[in-house]
């Protein structure tokens, strides 16, 4: 195996953790790799509630500004909605996300940190930024192939997508984290519980100016529920604020 890049800790996956990851190993001077599959981060919103500890974190490494920037503030996560339609009749509302008076007292005092929303396509790019800015070396359309573990350290093979060519990467750790369907968990034999696909899901994203039906009544979801809708899936739909309140 052809060895080009040599480092302290190779990462599998630019997602959330692989990141995040990256980010600290540099905080703390550890030399580290990431390897992505892709050409770029993630395209869709996915994971959004960004939880008062990790803004709080996010604080410690420089980056909470500009998650603020981003994010949709705690005031519009608001209440969880139930209703039958966006447009028919509301069911009921749970105050959540620390929204409630007697709970935002808790919340205030806790941390100088907000909880806050912010979508996975806005969130990766910053953590990125501080990775790489912390001297994390980032390699986007190489995907990890395999493994080899010995006593001093691990080699990995990766593809290099856009020229097709293979080659390798010595590190004296690897992190895994490509993923729920982590290809590094099954090559280390780590085992997995639990049955997989036991429900549907579709994702849709739209943009159209909802205000009339949501902004007197923000909140991150509104929960559709109709009964007898429930193929592959819960029965239930969920309306999510990506932007308040046209995405
Ligand atoms: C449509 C959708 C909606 C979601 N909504 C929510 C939500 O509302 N709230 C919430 O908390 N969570 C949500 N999630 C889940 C959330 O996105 C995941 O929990 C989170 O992304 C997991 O982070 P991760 O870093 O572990 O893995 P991932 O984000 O899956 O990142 C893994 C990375 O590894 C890369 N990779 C995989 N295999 C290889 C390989 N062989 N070589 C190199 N790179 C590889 C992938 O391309 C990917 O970039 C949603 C997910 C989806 C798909």
């Amino acid at each position: 195996m052809n060895v080009t890049v040599e480092t302290d800790v190779l990462i599998v996956g630019a997602g959330p953790a692989g990141l995040s990851a990256a980010l600290f190993l540099s905080e703390y001077g550890v030399e580290n790799v990431v390897v992505e599959k892709y050409r770029w981060l993630s395209n869709t919103p996915r994971a959004h509630i960004t939880n008062q500890r990790t803004v709080e974190i996010l604080r410690d490494m420089g980056l909470e500004e500009a998650v603020i920037e981003k994010a949709t503030p705690q005031n519009l996560m608001g209440d969880q909605s139930f209703c039958v339609s966006l447009a028919g009749e509301e069911l009921g509302r749970l105050r959540t996300w620390g929204t409630h008076p007697s709970r935002k007292a808790d919340y205030d005092l806790a941390s100088p940190s907000r909880i806050c929303d912010l979508p996975q396509d806005l969130f990766e790019p910053i953590l990125l930024t501080g990775a790489a800015s912390r001297g994390t070396k980032i390699r986007f359309d190489t995907e990890y192939l395999s493994l080899e573990q010995d006593e001093d350290g691990v080699t990995a093979t990766v593809r290099d997508r856009a020229s097709g060519e293979t080659y390798g990467i010595r590190a004296r750790y690897l992190l895994g984290a490509d993923g729920g369907r982590s290809k590094v968990a099954e090559d280390i034999g780590l085992p997995m519980e639990g049955r997989m696909g036991i429900a549907g899901s579709m994702n849709i994203v739209l943009r159209a100016d909802l205000s009339r039906y949501v902004a007197h009544r923000p909140s991150v979801l509104y929960w559709v529920l109709q009964p007898g809708s429930d193929i592959g899936g819960i029965g239930m739909g969920l309306v999510r604020m990506v932007r308040p309140w046209d995405e």
